[in-house]
């Protein structure tokens, strides 16, 4: 069965209207992902031009050309939108009204003046130097997920070569004026290639889609929502297999007589402590320091690589700034402060579990003897009330 130039034109406009419905319908599913809605916006205008295109081929009417490149203009510079949001996560108008007119320069007026074939010549030009500026997003961000993202930006790119070959076939050929739609090989390649790569970026999209999806819920399951810090089981996930040497610890913090903070202030005061208390302990830490929200009023630190006396020194840099800090909420201001407990873990290696708990227990000695004050414990075993220190 052979194929001819308009039935494979049907086939490709037919393929990229159920694409166009896929994507969006799959950002329905989830709004956020608005780079689906976007990609599927692109393809209504190109669906368009390839209708228009196909009528051009069968009538060589000058609207008709003019009508085709401003659809695919407006069509491929929404994908290239399409890629800089999936990348950046915001939408770039300027690059779909920049992407549009540059098209519409490079071909309009040259097909005004009868100059069909180098109208062709710049449609061709411009439609690839847009695809190429899309893989480009793509290979951008090819971090995120490198399977999927390597085999977009690659069909991007072959698309992308398709349309220059088609440009320089015209350029090679001297074709300046044509009076028909462009007719050669590389016109045949172009569109088995843009059949092919729409199903490949298709596919791809959506697996990039799922992908996002199934991170962010990952995320979500170990990120605390209040403070967005990590929560008790990520912190577990991290180091509940990991033994504790010598040069690890841990520091649990516990915000001072919070309930009645809660009291006084109200419940949204008291959330806007936590999150408060959350950056103080974030901020100058380093890559290998991880910080949590065991739960409740109650936040973990565990320092990786603590040089001697370094948990001690973050931990009352945390006390002294949280005391410092005032809260200010519906025209009210107060300080509220903070008690730490530190352990370190053992030159044979210790559970998490079990510095956790020792910790713990220090931080229990530093609410027992006053609070606002860190304590460290020395034994991990037991920690006696008189064996741990204040580490101011
Ligand atoms: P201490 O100095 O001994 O630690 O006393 P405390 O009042 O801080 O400790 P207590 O355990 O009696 O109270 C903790 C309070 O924290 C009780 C609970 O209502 C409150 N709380 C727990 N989670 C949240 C939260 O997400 N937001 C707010 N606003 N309060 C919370
Ligand atoms: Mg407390
Ligand atoms: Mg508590």
């Amino acid at each position: 069965m052979e194929l001819d130039y308009n039935s494979l034109l049907l086939a490709l406009g037919v393929s990229a209207s159920c694409l166009a419905v896929t994507l969006g319908g799959s950002w329905f599913s989830r709004r956020p992902e608005t780079f689906l809605l976007t990609c599927s916006a692109g393809l209504v205008p190109i669906v368009a031009g390839i209708f228009s295109y196909g009528a051009y081929v069968d009538k060589p009417r000058l609207t008709l050309a003019i009508l085709t490149f401003v659809l695919f203009f407006i069509g491929f510079s929404t994908i290239w939108a399409a890629g800089y949001q999936f990348r950046m996560r915001r939408f770039s108008k300027t690059r779909v009204v920049l992407g549009s007119l540059t098209g519409i320069a490079a071909s309009v007026p040259a097909m005004l003046a009868g100059y069909d074939g180098l109208a062709f010549i710049g449609d061709n030009s411009v439609v690839a130097v847009l695809l190429l500026l899309t893989a480009r997003e793509y290979w951008l961000s090819r971090q995120e997920a490198p399977t999927p993202l390597y085999g977009i930006t690659a069909l991007y790119t072959l698309t992308a070569i398709s349309f220059v070959l088609c440009a320089g076939v015209l350029i090679w050929n001297g074709s300046l004026v044509l009076g028909h739609a462009p007719d050669n090989w590389a016109e045949d390649f172009s569109l088995a290639i843009c059949i092919a790569g729409m199903t490949g970026i298709g596919a791809l999209s959506l697996a990039l889609h799922h992908w996002r999806q199934a991170a962010h819920h990952r995320l979500e399951a170990i990120t605390d929502q209040l403070t967005g810090l990590l929560n008790r089981r990520a912190l577990f996930d991290l180091y509940g297999q990991r033994p504790f040497g010598p040069s690890m610890a841990v520091v649990v913090f516990d915000v001072d007589r919070f309930k009645s903070v809660n009291d006084q202030h109200g419940h949204a005061a008291g959330d806007v402590v936590l999150k408060l208390f959350a950056q103080e302990l974030s901020s100058g830490l380093r890559a290998s320091d991880t910080v949590a929200r065991l739960g409740g009023e109650e936040f973990a630190l565990v320092l990786d690589n603590a040089l001697p006396g370094r948990a001690e020194q973050i931990a009352e840099r945390v006390r002294t700034a949280f005391a410092a800090r005032e809260v200010a909420v519906e025209g009210k201001s107060f300080t509220c402060t903070v008690s730490a407990g530190i352990a370190l873990g053992t030159a044979e290696g210790i559970g998490f579990d079990a510095v956790l708990s020792t910790a713990d227990k220090a931080l229990y000695v530093a609410k027992r003897n006053g609070r606002n004050r860190v304590e460290i414990a020395v034994h991990l075993h037991a920690v006696p009330p008189d064996v741990s220190r204040t580490a101011s």
